[in-house]
């Protein structure tokens, strides 16, 4: 018999007992007991006069996804645990609901769980239309249907550098899983961490979206953040000014900072916004995407100070302080770096050295590699006299001299 098939036949009250005997939580983000979060649910639905469907999805801040891959890998599963938690919160009305750009995933299994009772639908979870909803986590759904299949071991699902999701003992030390030695910072879940701290328990510091990955000095902190705001940013609904305009403002912020424009205030700005998103913003996209900006400003302040007064990227990241030119000395003046150049930014003719113009020029890094002579050279230093003008191959040294 199936795991929704006992659940089925044990009755409601037999189901809670159950979910509480095994001290089964709601996962992601709203972490708490799955009986106290049904219970909540329903009562929120019956003060309003709402009928009470269960909604099992991931969390609105999670632009990863790495959970999805729960429902690729075993589908009746999810859905069976998304009816038993139906069947726990007292309701016949259930919903499986993806992501917006999941519809291949979601059509792939609406036959399978029709039987279910369970819809499934790709929508952006609307918190307001879904207040009296229970809403629960889809890990949370492998949690119940592992339950009636009385295989459930507790535990936190974690995806380690892109690795696969594997559910590991809470008490398992950060520093146990990832190879820390090179790391520079450590995301888990919506945070970032130092290696020290990753000496933490995955219990402690909880990766909410299940994602642990650890940069090392080739990554750019400040350029991370600024994608994962990115992300963030075009993916959240924009209803909630506080969420709208904070990561607008977040976002901005940290691009100013990796061209070159960063400002000392910048600090403070962030702080002052993302603790407002945290406080004021209905869903975990407001709540938790400001915990990124924050814990790498407020983690990582060499690294900003490198950006903002030192002009310099570490890691040779960002390409505002990158610095890239032809080597006088050693150019033939073959023109192969020319005709690579998407950017036509590079100046030059048959046996004269050639010369690029940095300003037009977006460190794409082609014509590096189309220069066989290897005399193209990037730098986050100093760069050497150069030309000023078109100068033929062998001369530019005796002008010097
Ligand atoms: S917090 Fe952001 S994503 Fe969530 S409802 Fe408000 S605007 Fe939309
Ligand atoms: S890095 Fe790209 S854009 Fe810049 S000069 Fe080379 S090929 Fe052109
Ligand atoms: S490919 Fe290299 S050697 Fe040839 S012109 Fe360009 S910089 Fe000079």
């Amino acid at each position: 018999m199936g795991a929704y098939a006992k659940a089925k036949e044990l009755g409601r009250e037999a189901v809670l007992e159950k979910i509480d005997s095994l001290g089964i939580c709601e996962t992601g983000v709203y972490r708490e007991k799955m009986t106290d979060h049904l219970k909540a649910a329903e009562e929120a639905a019956a003060k309003e006069g709402e009928e009470l469907c269960l909604v099992a999805a991931l969390n609105n801040a999670d632009t990863d996804c790495v959970f999805l891959e729960l429902v690729k890998k075993d589908p009746e599963k999810i859905i069976e645990g998304c009816a038993i938690a139906a069947i726990a919160a007292g309701t016949e009305k259930a919903a499986l609901v993806l992501p917006e750009k999941e519809e291949e995933l979601a059509a792939s299994l609406r036959e399978k769980a029709a039987p279910y009772g369970v819809e499934v639908r790709n929508e952006f979870i609307n918190i307001r239309r879904n207040a009296c909803n229970a809403l629960i986590h889809l890990a949370a759904c492998a949690d119940l249907a592992d339950a009636f299949n009385d295989c459930y071991v507790p535990g936190i699902y974690v995806s380690v550098n892109g690795g696969e999701l594997q559910k590991l003992p809470e008490e398992k030390k950060i520093s146990e899983l990832a190879d820390l030695s090179e790391a520079k910072a450590v995301q888990v879940g919506y945070r970032y961490f130092t290696a020290e701290e990753c000496e933490a328990s995955l219990g402690q510091l909880y990766p909410a979206n299940g994602m642990i990955r650890v940069l090392t000095q080739k990554d750019c902190i400040v350029d991370d953040t600024q994608k994962k705001l990115h992300q963030s940013r075009t993916q959240s609904c924009g209803k909630c000014v506080f969420c709208r305009e904070g990561l607008i403002q977040l976002e901005f912020m940290q691009t100013e900072i990796t061209a070159g424009r960063g400002k000392g205030e910048f600090a403070d700005l962030t702080k002052e916004i993302g603790e407002a998103m945290c406080y004021s913003t209905p869903c975990s996209m407001g709540q938790q995407c400001a915990g990124i900006a924050l814990s790498a400003m407020g983690k990582f302040p060499d690294e900003y100070e490198a950006h903002i007064k030192k002009k310099s990227c570490p890691a040779g990241v960002c390409k505002a302080f990158i610095r890239i030119y032809v080597d006088p000395s050693d150019c033939t003046g073959c023109g192969d770096c020319l005709d690579v150049c998407p950017k036509n930014c590079i100046e030059g003719k048959p046996k004269y050295i050639h010369m690029i113009d940095e300003i037009d020029c977006d460190r794409c890094g082609k014509c590096v590699e189309a220069c066989e002579e290897e005399c193209i050279h990037i730098t986050t230093g100093k760069v050497p006299k150069l030309p000023d003008r078109l100068t033929k191959v062998g001369k530019f040294k005796k002008k010097r001299h």
